[in-house]
């Protein structure tokens, strides 16, 4: 049955771009160096190390290529700033976050709880978004520490306005500081974080941004390389202490050959994405109308918000993700139902259920998340495979309306 892999779980992660696995490669071999040596080779090593961050720093219009901590990834920035941030500013005692983050940024928040701080879960509506109400209400100026949002949610794909809430954050009482997690939009948003301001119209405008997080693995480059970003001036301690790395403020020999590639990985995001950009909204327009007209008692979550054009998390009433995945992958196609991390859990997702996705709806989610690598020929597979399979399960699942006897 199968021919070949059909992926569609980029939010998960991505494939290696070809482009990158060859920046990387000189790292495993000759120039293998520590980059804190001392000898001239070491020295070359250090300096590609410079030219990664430079070219970064550039990438997102920062002040100075110093806002960069490469790190792990996103888990380890978003503890990063949630315990370097507290410890810091011990006076403040309250912490801002949404209902619907990654459990890198919820879990942490639990624990700071377990440790005496109060902490509010912005709920979301039926689509997904944050009331700026109840974001404006929750805030207390003298109290709150720190606002952590997400920009894009990593199940849905929908978008929270950072610009406004950092902006408002900053209005309310600029020493409360902003983060947001970041790691579904780097390299598909062009971002500006200059305090002067953006330097082209296309970029958003995040001057009132205190902390970016972000892992690498989302855009081609490899698992385990991410960075964070840190604005000049932010009171922070550091997170892993050792070496003198980074700074001081971050232990670690440098991943040498995924940091190289981490920035060349950006670089052709950047270089490629207006092609990217329109390829991805053409693609998501014609799944998405199709999966509609093909399936009957389908919903598409999120599709009311400002939503990225790589996401589709879609919803068939009546049925069970779990075996959808499977019947999914007998045809080679690879997607995901809720967040991969929480998968393998019988529990449903928790952003679909603050959305409030009913119940008959919520078992049969499934996410296609989609790269520039994806064509329309896989988009036509899956949808001639996906609404026979959905027809096939409903048959036979206890949740269907024909089954059901409540
Ligand atoms: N935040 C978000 C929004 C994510 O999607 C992920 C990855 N699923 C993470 C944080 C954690 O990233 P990593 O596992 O690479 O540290």
């Amino acid at each position: 049955m199968q021919n070949s892999i059909i992926y569609v779980d980029n939010n998960a992660t991505t494939c290696v771009a070809p482009e990158v696995f060859e920046a990387m490669k000189p790292f495993f071999g000759p120039e293998y160096f520590n980059p804190s040596s001392m000898y001239p080779s070491a020295g070359n090593v250090a300096r590609e190390i410079k030219s990664a961050r430079e070219k970064i720093a550039g990438f997102f219009n920062m002040d100075t290529e110093n806002e960069i901590l490469f790190t792990s990834g996103a888990t380890e920035g978003n503890n990063h700033v949630i315990f370097g941030s507290a410890a810091a500013n011990p006076t403040r005692k309250h912490i801002i976050t949404t209902m619907v983050e990654h459990p890198a940024v919820l879990e942490v928040c639990r624990e700071m709880e377990r440790r005496g701080y109060r902490v509010t879960y912005l709920p979301v509506d039926r689509q997904g978004r944050v009331s700026k109400a109840d974001f404006v209400r929750a805030l207390e100026p003298g109290n709150t520490l720190l606002v952590s949002i997400m920009h894009a949610n990593n199940e849905t794909g929908v978008k929270f306005p950072i610009q406004d809430l950092a902006r408002i954050t900053k209005e309310t009482d600029p020493e409360i500081l902003f983060h947001t997690d970041a790691t579904q939009a780097v390299s598909k948003i062009p971002y500006s974080l200059s305090k002067d301001g953006p330097k082209s119209p296309l970029s958003m405008d995040l001057r009132y941004v205190d902390f970016l997080s972000c892992s690498g693995h989302k855009f081609h480059a490899p698992k385990g390389a991410g960075f964070l970003y840190i604005r000049k001036g932010t009171r922070v301690r550091p997170f892993l202490i050792g070496g003198h790395q980074e700074g001081g403020r971050r232990g670690g020999t440098e991943n040498v050959p995924y940091i190289v590639g981490m920035a060349t990985a950006l670089e052709i995001a950047f270089r490629s994405y207006f092609e990217d950009h329109g390829k991805l909204m053409e693609l998501q327009r014609y799944f998405e109308s199709e999966l509609l007209a093909r399936i009957p008692d389908v919903e598409i979550n999120g599709t009311e918000a400002d939503r990225m054009p790589n996401t589709t998390n879609v919803s068939c009433h009546f049925v069970e993700g779990e075996s959808i995945l499977y019947e999914l992958s007998e045809y080679g196609i690879y997607a995901s139902s809720g967040s991969a991390c929480t998968s393998g859990s019988l529990e449903p997702s928790h952003v679909l259920r603050a959305m409030k996705v009913p119940f008959t709806a919520i078992h049969g989610s499934t996410r296609f998340s989609f790269s520039r690598y994806n064509t329309r020929e896989e988009m036509d597979r899956i949808l001639e495979v996906f609404p026979e399979i959905i027809a096939r399960l409903r048959a036979a699942s206890p949740f269907s309306r024909e089954n059901r006897h409540d």
